[in-house]
């Protein structure tokens, strides 16, 4: 037990704060609390930090990478974990993700949407997904462009929702990581009209919207978020 000690005592501490923090957030834009998921991104931090975020009663993890995720989930075969697949997806380790993760966040391609499609028409389903937006504008973040206009987006969406093989959630982005409130707001914002442009679209189904990370989780909370994704705040820094 002793190694995961720090990550239970971390969690214990941090977990009742981001809570209290979601609430007020959500309280702030007249919005339910209980309509923002939390996920623990357990990325780069190891498996005792998934025993402390399960023992608090969390059942949402995200890893970013399918390597560490296909690692990590035989771990906790037998815990009632739902996996969040967050970060870019290779295309040769689609499957991979696709057979571990609950939902796939990160769907930033059309290629990488079809090669999802064709493992869920293959296996007869349809692979639960959001599509990424890219709602800042900068060149490093992926997802389908939505900067300029949230239309721009809505385009490539309808592709990615009329493949046969996906069930297209919502949608996920990232806010810019050095960026001021204003900025920061502007980039929920654009993914929040994005998803409402594309409402209506046959093979949308959800409306969930994974916006979110450590530094910017009450922004976007305010701004309709459904699913923050907390690594930092919860866990404490990554190590190495
Ligand atoms: C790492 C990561 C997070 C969590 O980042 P923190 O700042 O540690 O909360 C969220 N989303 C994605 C896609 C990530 O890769």
């Amino acid at each position: 037990m002793t190694g995961h000690d720090p990550y239970h005592r971390a969690v214990a501490e941090n977990l009742p704060r981001v809570v209290e923090r979601i609430a007020a957030a959500a309280e702030r834009s007249g919005r339910d609390p209980g309509a923002v998921r939390v996920v623990a991104v357990t990325k780069g931090h190891p498996p005792g930090a998934i025993e402390a975020a399960l023992a608090a009663g969390l059942r949402d993890i995200g890893e970013n990478r399918v390597e560490e995720l296909q690692w990590k989930a035989p771990l906790f075969e037998a815990e009632p974990v739902t996996w969040h697949a967050i970060g870019h997806i290779q295309r040769r380790k689609a499957a991979g993700a696709a057979r571990l993760a609950a939902l796939i966040h990160s769907v930033d391609s059309l290629r990488l949407a079809e090669k999802l499609s064709r493992l869920g028409v293959a296996e007869g389903r349809r692979i639960p997904v959001l599509v990424q937006v890219n709602a800042s504008g900068e060149a490093t973040k992926g997802g389908f462009p939505a900067a300029r206009a949230p239309d721009e987006a809505v385009a490539g969406i309808a592709r990615v929702a009329g493949l046969p093989g996906l069930r297209v959630d919502g949608l996920m982005t990232m806010a810019p990581f050095v960026a001021d409130e204003p900025t920061l707001r502007a980039t929920f914002r654009t993914t929040r009209a994005v998803l409402e442009a594309a409402r209506g679209i046959d093979g949308v189904e959800g409306r969930e919207l994974s916006m979110g990370m450590s530094n910017d989780y009450e922004t976007a909370v305010e701004e309709g978020s459904t699913m923050v994704r907390l690594g930092t705040t919860l866990l404490g820094r990554r190590p190495g």
